[in-house]
């Protein structure tokens, strides 16, 4: 592939890059370090609105949704210029990069116009409602019972791990339909208003403080026919379009958070000791670093591979697994180098004196253990790999 800017790529860069300029809030540090969980959301949602209001939200989704009609490279430029000015993170990722794909993909002219626009602007927030206690990775096995009456799902059931349950007004609900059925077949994927009488999240506590995700209960749900997303009985194709958006696409986002991480842990390298001396002295730190840098070189050259792909076969591959099971493990790794240069201060968390960056080590090094579970386990990434790429048997 060609990895230099076409000059209609660098038209949009630079445009991008004098918006982003002019608008990026420059008080954001203050409130990623100092505000609630739901403040910072607050705040994120009326940045990702201002995003909207400039034409930048959506960059390679259809027009007639509200987004830029764009090439898939340009949304990677998008997200690496986001990065270089140190931009706030939209706040409705999962409407973003998962389910807003999965609509447009599977969902009905009616449903593209009604759902679309508003997750661009941050105007109704998403979560998915994959994960049961008993359906994790094997999601085939998904009990939440959505039974039809007359013109109306009505859904009993439980829900778990479900990030932003806690702040979202629409769920992406994978649930069974048919009672009789088992595994892949009889099973619908149902757009759910949170506000819908029945609807109850419980937030759960993190080990890292925050409560990201919930539990939902559903209660006698009712929910209108028509915000089934694909055909009764087909939410399994629906739901693996999800799956493989939330493999090839969260790669591109977190690569330039841990570019930028990296930055700052070169930068501190000057000035915290090992040994006695800086750690940018140490041969044994300068080794780790090193590796980090060249590891995250491979995952930004990967990640336009699989994106150059998605760009001419429309569809995300099961190649989206191994940037996944690349991402998750390569994080790990970096923030245990970082643990191991910045020492017990940066073990300290938010809040505690002499917490270096104030305790965003900590919480990076804490927030990083569930990578390797979120969007499916490494476990299971190496499954898709086996069957879907090397063409090894079925693992069950
Ligand atoms: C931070 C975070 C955010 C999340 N956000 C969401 C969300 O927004 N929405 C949502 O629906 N879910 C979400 N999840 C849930 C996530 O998708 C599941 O936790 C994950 O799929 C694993 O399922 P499980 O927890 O039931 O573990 P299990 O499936 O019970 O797995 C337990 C262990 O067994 C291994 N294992 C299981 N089956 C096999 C097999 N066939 N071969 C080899 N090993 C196997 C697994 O790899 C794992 O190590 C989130 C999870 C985390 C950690």
């Amino acid at each position: 592939m060609d990895l230099n800017l076409t000059p209609q790529e660098q038209q949009f860069r630079d445009e991008l890059r004098a918006w982003l300029a002019r608008n990026v809030p420059r008080d954001w540090e203050r409130h990623r370090l100092e505000d609630t969980m739901h403040e910072r959301f607050a705040f994120l949602r009326e940045w990702q609105r201002k995003v909207y209001d400039g034409g930048w939200a959506g960059v390679a989704w259809p027009r007639a949704y509200g987004g830029r009609g764009a090439s898939l490279m340009e949304q990677v430029i998008f997200t690496e210029e986001m990065g270089r000015e140190g931009a706030p993170p939209l706040a409705n990722i999962l409407g973003l990069s998962l389910i807003g794909p999965t609509i447009i993909a599977f969902g009905t002219e009616a449903q593209k116009k009604r759902y679309l626009p508003k997750i661009l602007s941050a105007e109704e927030i998403w979560c998915q409602g994959f994960s049961e206690p008993n359906a994790g990775s094997d999601l085939a096995n998904v009990r939440t019972d959505a039974h039809i009456d007359g013109d109306h799902f009505v859904i009993n059931g439980q829900k778990v791990w479900n990030s932003y349950g806690w702040a979202a007004d629409w769920c992406a609900l994978l649930t069974r339909t048919d009672p009789e059925s088992q595994k892949h077949k009889g099973l619908t994927y149902v757009l759910v208003d949170m506000r819908s009488p029945g609807v109850e999240v419980r937030p759960l506590l993190q080990m890292t403080g925050e409560t990201e995700f919930a539990e939902i209960f559903f209660h006698d749900v009712r929910v209108p026919v028509e915000n089934a997303l694909g055909p009764v009985g087909d939410g399994w194709n629906v739901a693996i379009g999800t799956l493989m958006h939330e493999r090839a696409t969260l790669g591109a986002a977190v690569q330039v958070a841990y570019r930028k991480q990296l930055d700052r842990l070169l930068e501190l390298s000057h000035t915290v000791e090992r040994n006695g001396r800086p750690a940018a002295d140490d041969p044994v730190m300068r080794q780790k670093l090193g590796q980090c840098h060249a590891e995250l070189e491979i995952m930004r050259l990967n990640q336009m591979r699989s994106l150059s792909r998605l760009n001419k076969t429309g569809v995300p591959g099961a190649e989206g697994s191994i940037q996944k099971i690349y991402w998750s493990e390569f994080n790990q790794r970096f923030q245990q180098v970082a643990m191991e240069m910045l020492g017990p201060y940066g073990q300290l968390a938010k809040g505690s004196p002499g917490a270096i960056d104030d305790g965003i080590w900590a919480y990076s090094f804490l927030r990083a253990r569930g990578n390797t579970i979120e969007a499916g386990t490494s476990e299971i990434q190496r499954n898709i790999v086996g069957h879907f790429v090397l063409g090894l048997p079925k693992s069950y």
